[in-house]
């Protein structure tokens, strides 16, 4: 189950003076590869092979002349980030644990499900943000992640299925969710043109319905994510009152439930067919009532939403515990029953300790209707 990838390879690999090609949008692109003579719709054609074609070597671009191939090749690498770790889960969850050009580390993990797959990617290796219940803000060193290494997650993932080029139905990388380390709308810009080449056609081609960004709350960058993205929102709101989200949620004493939830209201295009899903981590005793339950309806009640409770996943020195099966079972009830679809993940992965609670899991109780999956 646990495959430890030689480091050394990678490194050899990393340290490669040639500039990577990866994470360059269109425009960098054709910027970067016009000293050499190659004209906008070569660099067209190279985009295509580098992010539609996948290929991690010029000698596959094969509509180029064998002179172009070995200049580019003398020249640009298009290597992805290093894996120092990979685990393989029982029920068929990865986690790689990638290492980059400065060593720094961050995770990524898919998660297999019939018919599809979901990535979860990272936006910084650790987090500035301190939410008590997350690993990820205990982290001492933060640093965002470059384009390369945002989109490099999704690409790693894809040669791991041999999913090249990109094919149109049966992905196992069909989904992506921005739920790993970090606050995306803390590194918008990197993000966002990570999420665009992602999206293009003519490079990996996910559609922004399947693609969801996650925030603890960055009001000021919400309807810029909106706007400039376009993919789907979520909410870690994990608290319905401001007194707790303080605590549990740090960034609320910046900008409280109030201010979120107006800029959820306003999130460009949200209607029904772009629902924003709230998460709410269950928490033994902290946030797990009722009476917690109701008033979550009644906050978010004129919002086209969903309502996604994740089970907390304990980690050495966290304070909380999970909320009961009882518990979960009840507020998700009383959420389902007010009209707002609710649903219970179950984390995946468990035995590798892939979910770190961030992770897209399968419900596993669904109101008696059944309810759809939703990514
Ligand atoms: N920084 C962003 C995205 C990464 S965290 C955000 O906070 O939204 C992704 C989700 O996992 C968030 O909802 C986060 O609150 C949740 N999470 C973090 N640690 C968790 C844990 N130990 N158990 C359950 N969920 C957790
Ligand atoms: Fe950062 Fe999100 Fe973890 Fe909060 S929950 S510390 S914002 S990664």
């Amino acid at each position: 189950m646990n495959g430890a990838s030689p480091s050394s390879q990678e490194f050899i690999k990393n340290h490669d003076a040639r500039p990577s090609l990866i994470g360059m949008d269109r425009t960098e692109l054709a910027a970067a590869l016009s000293p050499l003579g190659i004209k906008p719709y070569r660099a067209q054609q190279i985009f295509r092979w580098i992010y539609n074609h996948g290929v991690s070597d010029f000698e596959a671009m094969t509509n180029l002349s064998k002179d172009l191939r070995n200049t580019l090749t003398e020249q640009f690498r298009l290597t992805r980030p290093g894996v120092s770790h990979h685990q393989k889960s029982a029920d068929g969850t990865q986690k790689w644990l990638l290492v980059f050009d400065d060593r720094q580390e961050a995770e990524c993990v898919h998660i297999p499900e019939t018919g599809r797959g979901t990535l979860c990617i990272s936006s910084q290796v650790g987090c500035t943000l301190t939410c008590s219940f997350c690993h990820t803000g205990t982290q001492k060193l933060v640093r965002n992640l470059s384009v390369a290494e945002i989109i490099g997650q999704i690409m790693l993932a894809r040669d791991s299925f041999d999913e090249w080029p990109t094919p149109q139905v049966d992905r196992k990388v069909s989904n992506i969710v921005m739920m790993g380390m970090g606050e995306p709308l803390y590194n918008f810009e990197k993000v966002k043109q990570a999420l665009l080449i992602a999206m293009d056609q003519e490079g990996l081609s996910i559609s922004k319905r399947k693609i969801t960004l996650s925030t603890s709350g960055v009001v000021p960058m919400i309807e810029r994510c909106g706007k400039e993205i376009g993919v789907q929102l979520a909410i870690s709101l994990h608290a319905v009152c401001d007194d707790l989200r303080n605590e549990l949620v740090p960034i609320n004493k910046k900008w409280p439930i109030k201010q979120l939830l107006a800029a959820c209201r306003n999130y460009p295009g949200s209607r029904n067919a772009r629902r924003i899903t709230f998460e709410y981590v269950m928490l033994r005793g902290v946030n797990d009532s009722a009476m917690e339950a109701r008033e979550l309806v009644r906050l978010i009640r004129d919002i086209p939403s969903k309502v996604n409770l994740i089970p907390f996943n304990p980690w050495p020195g966290s304070v909380y515990e999970c909320s009961t099966d009882a518990a979960i079972y009840e507020f998700n009830e009383i959420v389902n029953s007010a009209g707002i679809t609710a649903r219970i993940r179950q984390p995946r992965g468990r035995d590798i300790l892939a979910a770190c609670g961030q992770l897209k899991s399968e419900s596993i109780h669904a109101r008696r209707a059944g309810v759809p999956n939703q990514h």
